[in-house]
């Protein structure tokens, strides 16, 4: 460890900052922030740095004096010997003093920080490469999320009521630690701060069990896993189980925590592993054992998802759950695939129908779907591709009507076929079509002809 990482309280106190331009203004900034009050020294100083509040600025060189009172220094001219000077006085009267990117002349040096106020993460190089340390703060500023500002509040809030009810330290940690990484959590962190709360107490007047299980009801997009959500990581990332569908792509699977249990329970046209009141038992009993499940689905949980299925027993049951939307087939897809789903001159709506066969029968409205100037989206269609293209005819969609076939779409497999109502049964036939499959019928098809160049994923 090459420095001592601290942080410094300079609330009320002064600080002083020789130098008037950009750089000096920057560091002014972080010091106002910190609550500090600033003296500012420069032969020029810009008025947008002196007429700050909490600055008194002094016109005039850098001199010893202008040390006085002062706890923290920070150099920020561009001329090295004011710089040294500087730095050389502040030492001598062994006041921390920054320059800036000049290592050598520092006794304190200023880190990236991510700051999520009261949580702050501070990063260091040590000076070695300042772009790195920018990189690995990029990365971290991704994964925790924006409002993790209020999850500290929250927690300072209820500080000192849980240290009174849980005097045990160990306990108290482990309540800490399922409240903080729990289902509480997620509602402060959606902004439900009274649901918090009420389970908060819940937590507390229940503590002898306080290990609970939860499931989190998460949409997984259409495969590429580019198009997860953050909520779906974080929440991938910490799920002790994850029950997952055929429908969710080997990368997204492999994103999971590594040590969480996997259990598949995909579901295959006629060939179902687990039938769908298995699967509902399955997460009652896992939550039960107060795992955190994470139930995975394909696209969107809540569109042609039987998200509502699961959730119903769930609640039936009491057990906390959450839902996290994710791309839904339709839209992940058409983008991949160059086709605009509304387009001014083409659809002014937009629908999504599933073309599940029930007892060898589609049952849609279709004098609904063969309305002009819309588009229609069909799920899990391909098995009846071509009641769906004659039936559509029949009740009076022109059979010149554009329509594609996308399989697989999003991922690096992804293929598109084309054709009309008349021609594409045919050649679906010849391209051996296998699910999962996504039909998209309307005029917007023929865009993709316009657009699809510009897409990174065409083929
Ligand atoms: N909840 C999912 C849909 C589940 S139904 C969602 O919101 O996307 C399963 C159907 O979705 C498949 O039969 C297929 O029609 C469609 N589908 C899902 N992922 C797809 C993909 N990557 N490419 C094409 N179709 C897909």
């Amino acid at each position: 460890m090459d420095f001592l990482p601290i942080f410094m309280n300079v609330k009320g106190r002064l600080c002083l900052v020789v130098g008037g331009g950009e750089v000096a203004k920057r560091k002014a900034g972080v010091l106002l922030e910190a609550g500090a009050k600033v003296r500012v020294v420069a032969p020029e100083i810009d008025p947008s740095l002196s007429e700050q509040a909490g600055v008194v600025s002094i016109v005039a060189r850098f001199d010893e004096q202008h040390l006085e009172g002062v706890m923290l220094v920070i150099a920020a001219t561009n001329d090295r010997g004011v710089n040294e000077h500087v730095s050389v006085h502040a030492r001598e009267r062994n006041i921390p003093v920054n320059v800036v990117d000049d290592p050598e002349l520092c006794s304190f040096i200023m880190p990236a920080i991510m700051d999520r106020s009261p949580l702050m993460v501070a990063f260091s190089s040590g000076g070695a490469s300042p772009v790195l340390t920018r990189m690995m703060r990029g990365k971290l500023e991704s994964l925790i999320p924006q409002n993790f500002s209020r999850l500290a509040a929250f927690a300072e809030r209820f500080r000192e009521q849980v240290k009174q009810r849980v005097t045990n330290p160990a306990k108290r940690r482990i309540f800490w630690e399922n409240a903080l990484d729990g289902v509480v959590a997620e509602k402060v962190l959606t902004g439900d701060e009274i649901s918090a709360e009420s389970m908060l107490q819940q937590m507390l007047a229940d503590e002898d069990n306080i290990v609970r299980g939860e499931v989190y009801l998460v949409g997984a997009g259409p495969g590429d896993p580019d198009l997860l959500t953050f909520r779906a990581l974080r929440l991938m990332q910490k799920a002790d189980v994850v029950v997952y569908d055929n429908l969710v792509s080997k990368p997204i699977v492999d994103m999971t925590r590594r040590d969480a249990e996997r259990i598949y329970v995909g579901k295959k046209r006629a060939d179902h592993t687990l039938r769908q009141e298995e699967i509902n038992a399955l997460l009652v009993r896992l939550a039960h054992e107060g795992k955190r499940v994470l139930r995975l689905k394909g696209g969107d949980p809540f569109i042609f998802g039987r998200g509502g299925e699961e959730i119903e027993t769930l609640a039936a049951e009491n057990i906390p759950f959450q839902v996290v939307p994710g791309i839904t087939a339709a839209s992940g897809v058409a983008s991949y695939a160059g086709i605009p789903l509304t387009h001014r001159d083409y659809a002014q709506s937009c629908m999504f129908v599933t073309g599940h066969l029930k007892d060898g029968t589609m049952n849609l409205d279709w004098d609904a779907l063969a309305r002009p100037r819309q588009t229609v989206v069909v799920y899990m269609g391909l098995q009846g591709l071509d009641t769906l293209c004659a039936k559509l005819v029949e009740h009076g969609m022109p059979d010149a009507t554009p329509i594609a076939i996308v399989q697989q779409g999003t991922t690096q497999n992804q293929r598109v076929v084309t054709g009309t109502l008349s021609t594409l049964p045919g050649i679906a036939a010849v391209e051996k079509l296998h699910a999962p499959t996504l039909i998209i019928i309307g005029g917007v098809v023929t865009l993709r002809e316009k657009l699809q160049w510009f897409h990174p994923h065409h083929d």
